[in-house]
């Protein structure tokens, strides 16, 4: 029997198989878990909607987190359709690619907002939807950051200082839903080649950069975020919250 046979789960930022979420939702489905999966927009509905029925989801949904009712929506019909729900899969970033070049002292007022919207602000209206599903239900909550939050990374600019506010958000959200039981936690994963990853300007020299520093000399895989998510996911990790857990072949540890 799988860890998480009997726990409904919804995950949010498949675009496709190369994606972090979708190397969570295998693991977690490997693990019985029950999905839900959500896209943004048509062009993503064609490429997620197959891939999650590959799972066997029963709901496969829109949501665009700069939607509150899009957001509404799923929740409602996770609640009619499931009556409760364990686990959130926050998977999901965005920046205009002119943000994603160049100094971070160019940044635009409407590039800030967009990034700390739709790769920050989300998680709490996400988490604020879903809470009330999961009172009860020892719920888990895991969204997805990088380095670049805790350090300069050259090119990554705005996005590092939504990831820095997503950092910040899981500990107050840990904060504010412990009491429910519920516990929120990221995962700071390193560089691995996606859809979103291709936005960052020169992408390759930072996957270059942490195969030659990682004390494992190799950079992480979809399976190595799965099973962490998994981890997190589960009863195992039942007394760890606010935390942001490194994925990263151990990169963060080095200094030189
Ligand atoms: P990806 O392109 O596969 O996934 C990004 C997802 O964000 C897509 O599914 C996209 O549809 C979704 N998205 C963008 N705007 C949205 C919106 N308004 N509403 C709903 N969804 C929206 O890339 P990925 O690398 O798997 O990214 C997933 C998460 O992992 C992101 O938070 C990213 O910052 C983070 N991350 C990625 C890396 C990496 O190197 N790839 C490293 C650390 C953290």
């Amino acid at each position: 029997m799988g860890v998480l046979e009997g726990k409904v789960g919804v995950i949010l930022g498949v675009a496709n198989e190369r994606s972090i979420a979708w190397g969570i939702a295998q693991t977690l489905h490997k693990e019985g878990a029950q999905l839900v999966m959500t896209y943004a927009g048509e062009i993503m509905e064609k490429r997620v909607r197959p891939l999650a029925e590959s799972l066997g989801a029963k709901l496969i949904l829109p949501c665009d987190v700069t939607s509150d009712e899009q957001i509404a929506r799923l929740f409602e019909s996770i609640g009619s359709t499931f009556g409760g729900l364990d686990l959130v899969v926050h998977s999901l970033a965005f920046a205009n690619r002119d943000e994603l070049k160049g100094r971070y002292l160019d940044t635009s007022r409407e590039g800030f907002r967009l990034a700390l919207d739709v790769s920050a602000y989300s998680l709490v209206a996400v988490t604020r939807a879903a809470a009330p599903l999961m009172r009860g239900r020892r719920g888990s909550v895991v969204t997805l950051s990088y380095y670049g939050a805790e350090k300069v990374i050259p090119q990554y600019n705005v996005m590092g200082v939504a990831k820095a506010a997503l950092e910040a958000s899981v500990r107050y959200l840990a904060a504010d839903l412990g009491p429910d039981g519920i516990r929120v936690n990221a995962i700071s994963a390193g560089p691995i080649k996606t859809l979103a990853a291709a936005g960052i300007a020169q992408f390759r020299d930072m996957l270059h950069q942490a195969e030659q520093r990682a004390p494992m000399r190799r950079t992480i895989t979809l399976e190595d975020v799965g099973g962490a998510a998994l981890f997190l996911c589960s009863d195992w990790s039942a007394g760890v919250t606010g935390e942001v857990l490194h994925v990263d072949c151990g990169y963060h540890v080095m200094g030189a």
